[in-house]
C-alpha cells in the first residue's frame, strides 16, 4: 500500500493508476471469442471541486446536479471538506480501432464490437472506477465516484430533458479532456468515439489546463460552419442543426436496438454509436481538411 507521504507525485500516480488498469488488466475485455479489449490507451485529466464550471452546471443543467462537494459530502457526512481540497479525476477510454472500424460500416444498427463495447466496455468502466477509489482510500485519500454512488439519479433537466445527478462527460469537459459537439458527444484528442468516468477525491492535484475557450470549441459545426457529419450518420434523424434530440435517440437504442442486439448477438444490451463512428471527430480533434478530404 501507498501511504499519503509516499506520494510525491498525485497526479502522476493516479494517471498510472488508470493507465495500467486498462493497458494490463484482464478485466479489460469485450468478452468475445476473439478477446479483444474493450479500451485502449486513456486519456487523465484533473480539474479543481472549486472550478467555477460545477457551479455553472449546476444552474445550466439543473439544482439536482451535484458540484463535487455536495457528492463527497453526501458520501462522507462528517467530513470537514472546502471545494478547494478536492480534485475532479477524470479520464477518456477510446474504443480500439477494430471497434471503430466496424461501426464505421454500419447504418442502421450497431455492430456487434460496438454493443459489447457498450456494455461489457461499460462494466470495465465501473471497474476502473471501483478500483480508482479503492486505490485512493488504500493510501489514506477520502474518495469516490459519482456514478457508482447509491444516491446517483436520473433526473429531468428543464432545459435538456434527460440529465442525472452527475455527467461523466461534464466532468472530462472541465478537466481539459474535450469540448462538446453537434451531436452532444464530447470531442476529445482522441476523437469522440469513447466513454469517460470519473471519480471525486480529497487530494491536492494541480489541475489540467483547459486548451479552449467555449464549450463548443473542437466541433467544425459550431467552429467553422462546416461538417454535420453526424446529422447525416443518424438513422433516426436524431441530429438536427438544433442539435441533438435524446429522446429520439434513446427511442432507437431500446427498443430498436436493444431487440437486435439480443436477436443477432445473443446477450441483453443495445447501442449505436454510429454519430460516433466514419465522423471526422471520430478520432481526433478534426480539422476543415478532414471535410475537404471526404469530400474527395
Ligand atoms: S461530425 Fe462534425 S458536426 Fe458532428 S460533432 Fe463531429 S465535428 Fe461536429
Ligand atoms: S447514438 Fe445513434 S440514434 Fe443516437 S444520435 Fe447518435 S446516431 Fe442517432
Amino acid at each position: 500500500m501507498t501511504s499519503k507521504s509516499c506520494v510525491q507525485d498525485p497526479g502522476a500516480w493516479i494517471e498510472t493508476t488508470i493507465k495500467d488498469f486498462i493497458n494490463t488488466s484482464p478485466e479489460n475485455t469485450l468478452r468475445n471469442s476473439e478477446g479483444d479489449k474493450a479500451w485502449v490507451d486513456p486519456l487523465v485529466g484533473f480539474s479543481s471541486g472549486a472550478d467555477p464550471l460545477y457551479q455553472f452546471f449546476k444552474e445550466d443543467i439543473g439544482s439536482f446536479h451535484w458540484t463535487p462537494l455536495e457528492i463527497f459530502t453526501k458520501t462522507f457526512p462528517s467530513a470537514q471538506v472546502t471545494p478547494d481540497q478536492l480534485t475532479v479525476i477524470s479520464w477518456v477510454l477510446p474504443h480500439t480501432e477494430v471497434t471503430k472500424a466496424d461501426n464505421r460500416t454500419e447504418t442502421v444498427y450497431p455492430s456487434e464490437r460496438w454493443a459489447r463495447a457498450r456494455i461489457f466496455g461499460e462494466r470495465v468502466n465501473r471497474k476502473l472506477r471501483g478500483h480508482v477509489v479503492e486505490t485512493l482510500q488504500g493510501s489514506g485519500y477520502d474518495a469516490v465516484a459519482p456514478m457508482l454512488s447509491p444516491f446517483f439519479e436520473g433526473k429531468t433537466s428543464e432545459q435538456y430533458g434527460f440529465a442525472s445527478t452527475w455527467s461523466e462527460r461534464h466532468a472530462a469537459y472541465a478537466s481539459g479532456l474535450g469540448t462538446f459537439g453537434l451531436s452532444d458527444g464530447l470531442i476529445t484528442p482522441r476523437g469522440k468515439a469513447m466513454r469517460c468516468g470519473s471519480v471525486v477525491a480529497r487530494i491536492a492535484i494541480p489541475p489540467t489546463n483547459r486548451p479552449y475557450l467555449d464549450h463548443y470549441a473542437y466541433c467544425l459545426f459550431f467552429a467553422e460552419g462546416l461538417c454535420g457529419r453526424c446529422i447525416q450518420r443518424c438513422p433516426v434523424g436524431a441530429i438536427t442543426e438544433a442539435g441533438h434530440d435524446k429522446e429520439q435517440c434513446l427511442n432507437h437504442l431500446s427498443p430498436t436496438t436493444a431487440d437486435y442486439v439480443k436477436s443477432h448477438f445473443g446477450f441483453e444490451g443495445y447501442g449505436c454509436g454510429l454519430c460516433q463512428t466514419n465522423v471526422p471527430c471520430e478520432s481526433k480533434i478534426p480539422t476543415r481538411d478532414d471535410v475537404h478530404e471526404e469530400k474527395k
